[in-house]
């Protein structure tokens, strides 16, 4: 069962969710493993403390340009969506942070003058933490497309077991990657009218994918009850609510799991696991 974290906004308390959620199944259930796929800023680590174990290089294909055969006619120029290619002067230049690596440049050159060469845009790191399995991707610094590297990441974690996918914040592609093929997102918001505009953002994304959703309301006692109102018109259902308390943002600023603190939070997390597996049919 892979079961996201997302959040239509940053903040909200999505990555102290999963990591605690994680932190709490793998003391209870075999096989889990934890997924950081919020890979332009990950930070599960910060609180999960991994044993590493191995660090992959994720490349992707980019074109390479043989001048002497490029006759500059322009078709690759004119067929590429992403405006990685372009004519300045005499010369073909290519721009591979747009490109997608879609090929079709490399197919449709009359004068087979392109080639392609491997680009490194992230890493994949393996290893354990909490006697389970922990991977987390790390977009490089100044890459703009991270699904090639979340279509990585998602490809090398097994299908068994239980797997618990920080996903990045927001409802853009990167999000749209990490949460697909999930069995159930757990959305993570808070009470005031940021928060509703982007749950709701989230939550039309999980309808759009066909994947059944839950909210979480994080500090569920600082907003009002406009918010709890527009969640029920809504139609969306609130799986667990948790008050502010002074100790979970003590541990989230030490950079600690609250569960070893704090068991209220520990059994709120297994009932949200239970209520998951039930919607899922693992139950
Ligand atoms: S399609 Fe081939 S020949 Fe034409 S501009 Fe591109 S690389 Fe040059
Ligand atoms: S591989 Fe695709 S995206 Fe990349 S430059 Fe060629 S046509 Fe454009």
């Amino acid at each position: 069962m892979r079961i996201a974290f997302a959040s239509g906004k940053g903040g909200t308390g999505k990555t102290t969710l999963a990591t605690n959620m994680f932190a709490v199944l793998a003391r209870e259930i075999d096989h889990v493993i934890y997924v950081d796929a919020d890979v332009e800023e990950p930070n599960g680590h910060i609180f999960l403390n991994p044993d590493k174990t191995d660090v992959i290089d994720v490349k992707v294909p980019v074109p390479v340009i043989n001048h002497e055969k490029c006759t500059l006619c322009g078709d690759c120029v004119n067929y590429c969506q992403f405006n990685a290619l372009a004519i300045l002067g005499e010369k073909l230049l290519t721009f591979p942070a747009l490109c997608h690596s879609c090929g079709a440049c490399v197919e449709l050159c009359p004068e087979k003058a392109i080639s392609e060469k491997q680009r490194a845009i992230g890493k994949i790191t393996k290893g354990s933490s909490c006697q389970a399995g922990y991977y987390s991707g790390c977009l490089n610094v100044g890459e703009a497309l991270s699904p090639p590297l979340l279509r990585t990441l998602k490809s090398i974690i097994s299908q068994r077991g239980t797997a618990i996918i920080d996903a990045p914040p927001g409802t853009s592609c990167p999000v749209v990657e990490a949460i697909q093929g999930s069995d159930f997102v757990v959305l993570v918001t808070e009470p005031t009218p940021f928060g509703m505009h982007d749950l709701q953002l989230a939550y039309n994304l999980t309808q759009d994918l066909n994947i059944p959703s839950g909210v979480v309301i994080n500090r569920s006692d600082l907003g009002d009850e406009l918010a709890r109102e527009m969640i029920e018109k809504e139609g969306m259902t609130v799986m667990l609510e948790i008050p502010f308390r002074r100790r979970i943002a003590e541990c989230y600023s030490d950079g600690k799991l609250n569960i070893e603190s704090d068991p209220e939070f520990s059994n709120e997390l297994v009932k949200l696991y239970d209520q998951i597996c039930q919607v899922v049919g693992n139950g």
